[in-house]
C-alpha cells in the first residue's frame, strides 16, 4: 500500500505485451500481470469459435474483461511471424503507455503429422509461428528496452515436445527446442542491458490440449501464471538463460 493506504501491485507502472494472449494460456498472463498494475497489449490474431462469441477478435475480448476489473489494456491483432505486425506491437506499448518492461513470447499453433505426412506448409507454418514469430517479436522488443535502458524481461514459450520429444510433432518439436537455443542466446546478449531471457515449457488443459488425455483436467492455465510473474519480476533479475517446467503448478528446472 502507498502513503494513502491505495493498494499497490508488483507490476504497477510496468508495460508488458503478450502474444496470442486470447488463448488459454496467454489470457491468464494478461490478466494476472494486470491485475497487479500492469499496462497489457494483448496481441491475438485469432477469432472466438464459440457460441454467442463467434467472430469476436479475441485479443479484445480479454482487454474488455481487463478493463472490468479497473486494469488497463489495448488490443492488438497482428501476427508474430510477420515482421511489420511485430514492430507494430512494440509501438502499441510505447505509443499508448510510454514503455516496454515485458514480453511474454506465448502465441502458438499445432499442425500433428507423423514426419512421413508432414507436408512442407505444416512445417513452415509452425515453424514461421512459433520459432521465427519469437525472433521478430524478441529483436524488435529488445531493440526498443536497449534504446531506453531500463532493462527488461523476456519470457518465451518452449515445451515438452522440444526439449524431450513428442510423436507427430517434428515441426513444433524443432521449433520449441530452437526457442531453448534462442533463449540461451538471447540471455547471453543482453545480459550487459539488465535484460533477462527464459522459457518455460508448460501443461495445462487449453483449447490446445483440450484432446490430449495425457494433460490432467486438474491443470489450468492460471496454475503456470505465477511462475510467468516471478520471472517477469525484479526478484528474478538474476535469472537468465534458463528454461523452467510449469506442470500445472508443479515447477521445475529442466
Ligand atoms: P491456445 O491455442 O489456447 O493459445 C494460443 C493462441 O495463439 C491462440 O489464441 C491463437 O489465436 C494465437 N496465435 C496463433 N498464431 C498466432 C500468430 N501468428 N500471431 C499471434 N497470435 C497467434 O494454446 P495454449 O495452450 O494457451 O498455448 C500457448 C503457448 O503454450 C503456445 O506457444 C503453446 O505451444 C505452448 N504450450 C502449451 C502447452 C499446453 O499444455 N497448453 C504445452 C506446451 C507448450
Amino acid at each position: 500500500r502507498d502513503t494513502r493506504g491505495v493498494k499497490m501491485g508488483a507490476f504497477d507502472g510496468k508495460v508488458a505485451l503478450v502474444t496470442g494472449a486470447g488463448g488459454g494460456l496467454g489470457r491468464a498472463y494478461a490478466l494476472a500481470l494486470a491485475k497487479e498494475g500492469a499496462a497489457v497489449v494483448v496481441n491475438d490474431l485469432g477469432v472466438s469459435r464459440h457460441g454467442e462469441d463467434e467472430g469476436q477478435a479475441l485479443a479484445e475480448k480479454v482487454v474488455d474483461e481487463i478493463k472490468a476489473l479497473g486494469g488497463k489494456a489495448v488490443a492488438d491483432r497482428g501476427s508474430v511471424s510477420s515482421a511489420d505486425d511485430a514492430q507494430a506491437m512494440i509501438a502499441r506499448a510505447i505509443e499508448n503507455f510510454g514503455r516496454l518492461d515485458i514480453v511474454i513470447n506465448n502465441a502458438g499453433i499445432l499442425r500433428d503429422k507423423t514426419l512421413v505426412r508432414m507436408d512442407e506448409a505444416m512445417w513452415d507454418q509452425v515453424i514461421d509461428v512459433h520459432l521465427k514469430g519469437t525472433f521478430l517479436v524478441t529483436k524488435f522488443a529488445v531493440e526498443a528496452m536497449i534504446k531506453a535502458g531500463q532493462g527488461g524481461r523476456i519470457i518465451n514459450t518452449s515445451s515438452y515436445a522440444g526439449l524431450k520429444g513428442n510423436f507427430g510433432q517434428t515441426n513444433y518439436g524443432a521449433a520449441k527446442a530452437g526457442i531453448a537455443g534462442l533463449t540461451r542466446v538471447v540471455a547471453l546478449e543482453c545480459a550487459r542491458y539488465k535484460i533477462t531471457c527464459n522459457a518455460i515449457a508448460p501443461v495445462a488443459k487449453t483449447r490446445m490440449t483440450e484432446e490430449l488425455d495425457m494433460v490432467p483436467e486438474s491443470y489450468a492455465a492460471e496454475d503456470v501464471a505465477p511462475l510467468v510473474m516471478w520471472l517477469a519480476s525484479e526478484e528474478a533479475a538474476g535469472v537468465s538463460g534458463r528454461v523452467f517446467g510449469a506442470h500445472g503448478r508443479h515447477y521445475f528446472e529442466y
